[in-house]
């Protein structure tokens, strides 16, 4: 098959940008409107799942990657790869399924930081800096990333020291865990900054897709030799890359004879910034047997509430939660998912996305409702969470982190309600070393009070599943990044770091 005879084409959501390549929308990250660059249309799998159960993590990745990243050469997509998934992942299979009682558990986390982040984040760095070569783009590329606590260590991993290249992360500072903390302001590396922000993740978030939207800020930079570009998942380079794991997981259930060729699973994922579950049902679009797309949320629960009305309301209550990298109220990238479900109408998501800029909510038709059929909407408070923690690690012996059991309590409810027979496979998004304090508490209510770096030493006399490297000895790394700011003056912030005035 010829590549460039169907080249995928980009364009943004809200339609003020067509026709961009893959390496182009992966530099800039964002689109000039506002929006956030989708295929024109979403390309199926060439090989079948029978070819596609036959093969490693690197050549599903090649399999899904070459279609959506049509102007890439074999050569440069294989060099990403293979660079990417490589021995910083601590085991063979890059993205483990274990199976813990009925459920297959897809362990997204065994990458430098102990998070499903670096799936996309040790491979976006190659991408742009391949797209950067391709483009003969002779600026230092400045990468902004607002973390809600997992994507700020993962970017400041897969850029650190990367030529070319800077990196500047904004976090919350009330509301990531100690673990979270303390990876990302002992992080070394001479092209990264760390800067805690007075505020939420939303905060932080808006901030930054001001500053990729602000023309004057934009030119400012450009003529003191930088350009910007994005490692959160509105970027496309870190979407296509998850969708490669959930072709993997169907093929690897069917090597092993867990499900038969084209029997339908299930998926439940913990969501955010609704990235990991687009990358899902992307994947279904592609071709794989997916049925429902389960999606789970913690009390920050404004896409149930979207899902089971149609009203996207932002303007709630906030809650810091136990499991904060889906303390999110904003989740950028539904709007994706608002471009397909209109039938590709950027009229229709520009207005939508205008009335939540100035109304802090927008409302669907019943028609794009209907759409929506795909996915179900569930939540779980504190009180689930830890519950479902307990309760698995003591009939099943397997020790889960609190996003993950996010989903395993709203999979739970799930099946009350609807007797679905479907294999189903949960989305394991963090180790449970990352949040120590809630999960050894869940355990047992004696470990409730003891210092966060205290129990990760509980926890592998526990477990026996030895610490992560990427965690050893994090207490007593030095602290390198101790910049504060108010959300307010993250533009100055910013001048201030790169040096110019
Ligand atoms: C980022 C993150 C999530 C949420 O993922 P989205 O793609 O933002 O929906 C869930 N769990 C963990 C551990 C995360 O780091």
């Amino acid at each position: 098959m010829g590549r460039i005879m169907n080249n995928i084409l980009y364009k943004s959501t809200r339609g003020g940008e067509d026709n961009i390549t893959a390496a182009e929308a992966i530099l800039r990250g964002i689109a000039t409107d506002g929006g956030l660059f989708v295929p024109k249309e979403i390309p199926t799998l060439k090989s079948s799942f029978e070819e596609l159960s036959k093969m490693d993590y690197r050549e599903v990745a090649y399999s899904v990657m070459k279609e959506f990243f049509q102007d890439y050469s074999e050569e440069e997509l294989r060099y990403c790869i293979n660079n990417a998934y490589d021995k910083k992942f601590d085991c063979e299979e890059i993205a483990p399924i274990v199976k813990a009682g009925d459920e297959y558990y897809l362990e997204l986390y065994h990458g430098p930081t102990l998070a499903f982040k670096d799936m996309a984040l040790s491979i976006l760095p190659y991408l742009m800096t391949t797209a950067a070569k391709k483009r003969k783009m002779d600026k230092e590329i400045v990468i902004l990333t607002a973390t809600s606590g997992d994507t700020g260590k993962a970017a400041l991993e897969g850029f650190s020291d990367v030529e070319g290249t800077r990196i500047i992360v904004f976090f919350p500072q009330e509301g990531v865990s100690e673990v979270q903390r303390m990876q990302m302001i002992t992080h070394k590396g001479d092209n990264t900054s760390v800067v805690g922000i007075k505020g939420n993740f939303d905060d932080a978030q808006t901030a930054v897709k001001n500053i990729f939207t602000s023309k004057e800020f934009n030119d400012l930079l450009n003529d003191n030799g930088f350009a910007f570009s994005s490692a959160n998942s509105i970027n496309i380079g870190r979407l296509v890359p998850q969708v490669a794991y959930y072709v993997y997981t169907y093929a690897t259930l069917l090597k092993n004879g867990e499900i038969k060729e084209g029997e339908k699973i299930n998926v439940v994922v913990p969501t955010g910034n609704f990235g990991n579950i687009l990358a899902a049902y992307y994947a279904k679009q592609m071709g794989t047997p997916i049925d429902k797309l389960i999606c789970a949320s913690n009390d920050n629960k404004v896409l149930y509430d979207f899902m089971s009305t149609g009203e996207y309301d932002k303007e709630r209550k906030f809650f810091t939660t136990i499991s904060p990298s889906m303390d999110i109220l904003i989740s950028s990238n539904l709007e994706r998912l608002l471009y397909i479900i209109s039938g590709n109408s950027s009229e229709t998501v520009a207005t939508l996305m205008n009335d939540l800029k100035e109304k802090g909510s927008y409302k669907i038709t019943e028609e794009m409702k209907e759409s929506l059929k795909d996915f179900f909407g569930g939540y779980a408070d504190e009180e689930k969470t830890l519950n479902s923690v307990k309760k698995v690690f003591q009939k099943k012996n397997y020790l889960m982190d609190t996003h993950t059991a996010v989903a395993h309590a709203v999979y739970e409810e799930y099946l009350k309600e609807t007797k679905d027979t479907n294999k189903a496979v949960i989305i394991s998004t963090a180790s449970p070393y990352k949040f120590t304090a809630p999960v050894m508490k869940a355990v047992d209510k004696k470990y409730e009070g003891v210092d966060d770096f205290e129990l990760v030493k509980e926890m592998e006399k526990l477990t026996s599943i030895a610490i992560p490297e990427g965690i050893k000895d994090l207490e007593k790394r030095e602290i390198l990044h101790t910049r504060i700011c108010a959300k307010e003056a993250i533009n100055e912030e910013v001048m201030d770091i790169l040096n110019f005035k």
